[in-house]
């Protein structure tokens, strides 16, 4: 009997093995559209998680024509990256005005939406109607790297387009939705970062970084990301029991999410220096009373971000900000807290106030 070919072990590899992940029982393109949206940065775990508790909110298109923007940030807060969030209202919207309430069966017509480009176009057209178009994630180029020991970096341009056409060429007829996730699957399960597990590969006779022993050295390392490390100081401001909390500007950073006003420590200040400079500038009001209550770590892009966090009280009486850099504002209690969305960072110090 004849070996079964590089693509007919990757599919029986993948029916045998791949998770069962709920997407994966119905592939609706609702379903495919919002998985493949939230897994974009995101692992998978917490995927999970946020994907049954929106489907649950929001059960189809439909329904997301109908939802506030706050609702929608607040059910995505801690998966961040928001425009991902504001792209699916905003597709919703469209899909309902030009396909008839559904995604269109057409590679075109999906890269015209907003946040869905030529990954996600693809993902929708081969896991959710099984046509024939490839996708590529960075599971599918580590594993391609080391199958045919690719020898310049993946992302390195006449590399990254090998890739999609081999993606491409591989595909068998009519098995776009299973080969495809059986590629991705592969180098999330067995064909690892670190320690790919060879010794349970299916496809380790075709492997050519395994045949010449430079497995370890596959994909070839390519320029390291920049890492810029910012200095932050915010302040949890409280005034006969109540908090202060302002609106984000639709523009900036965190568009449209609450927040506690704060912002980077300058050259030669203290964070507690920062702080009270920064309400000033920001809200007009003088504080004091500043309480350490924790430092935080948060990465996002390419920033890593130490955030020194205080309580402070106001000055004077004068509850009305005048804003300069946020849209609305409000005082509320501590309780009311978990009825608004915030940026990571600031979630975690209001988790930081519980646990006080
Ligand atoms: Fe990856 Fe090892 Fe399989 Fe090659 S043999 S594809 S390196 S897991």
């Amino acid at each position: 009997m004849s070996p079964p070919t590089l693509q007919d072990a990757l599919l029986r590899w993948f029916a045998r093995h791949g998770r069962d992940l709920p997407w994966r029982r119905t592939y609706l393109p609702y379903h495919i559209w919002v998985s493949e949206i939230m897994l974009q940065q995101t692992q998978m775990d917490r995927v999970i998680l946020y994907f049954n508790r929106w489907l649950d909110r929001f059960p189809d298109i439909a329904s997301l024509t109908e939802a506030r923007e706050q609702e929608v940030l607040l059910l995505w807060e801690g998966l961040g990256y928001y425009s991902r969030a504001k792209n699916i209202l905003k597709t919703a919207d469209l899909l309902c005005r030009r396909h008839g309430g559904a995604l269109p069966e057409d590679h075109g017509a999906l890269l015209e939406l907003p946040g869905i480009g030529r990954y996600t176009a693809g993902a929708i057209m081969s896991l959710a109607f099984n046509l024939h178009h490839p996708i590529v994630d960075a599971n599918v180029e580590r594993l391609f790297a080391r199958l045919f020991n690719l020898t310049a970096p993946v992302k390195e341009k006449h590399t990254h387009a090998l890739i999609w056409q081999k993606a491409a060429e591989l595909i068998p007829e009519g098995k776009a939705r299973f080969f495809n996730q059986a590629l991705m699957e592969m180098g999330a399960l067995i064909c690892l970062p670190r320690s790919p597990r060879c010794d349970a590969c299916p496809v380790r006779n075709y492997c050519e970084a395994f045949a010449q022993g430079v497995v370890n050295e596959r994909p070839i390392a390519g320029k390291a990301k920049e890492i810029i490390p910012i200095t932050m100081a915010s302040g949890i401001l409280r005034h006969q029991g109540k908090i202060y909390i302002q609106k984000r500007l639709a523009d900036d950073v965190w568009p449209n999410l609450w927040e506690f006003p704060g912002g980077r420590i300058k050259e030669g200040e203290t964070p507690e220096q920062a702080l009270i400079r920064e309400y000033r500038e920001e809200t007009g009001f003088y504080i004091h009373g500043l309480e350490k209550i924790a430092t935080i770590k948060h990465s996002f892009t390419k920033y890593r971000v130490t955030l020194h966090c205080y309580s402070c009280h106001l000055q004077n009486n004068d509850t009305t900000p005048v804003l300069h850099a946020a849209q609305e504002y409000l005082w509320i209690s501590e309780d009311e807290l978990e009825n608004f969305a915030f940026p990571a960072p600031h979630r975690n110090l209001i988790n930081c106030l519980a646990k006080e």
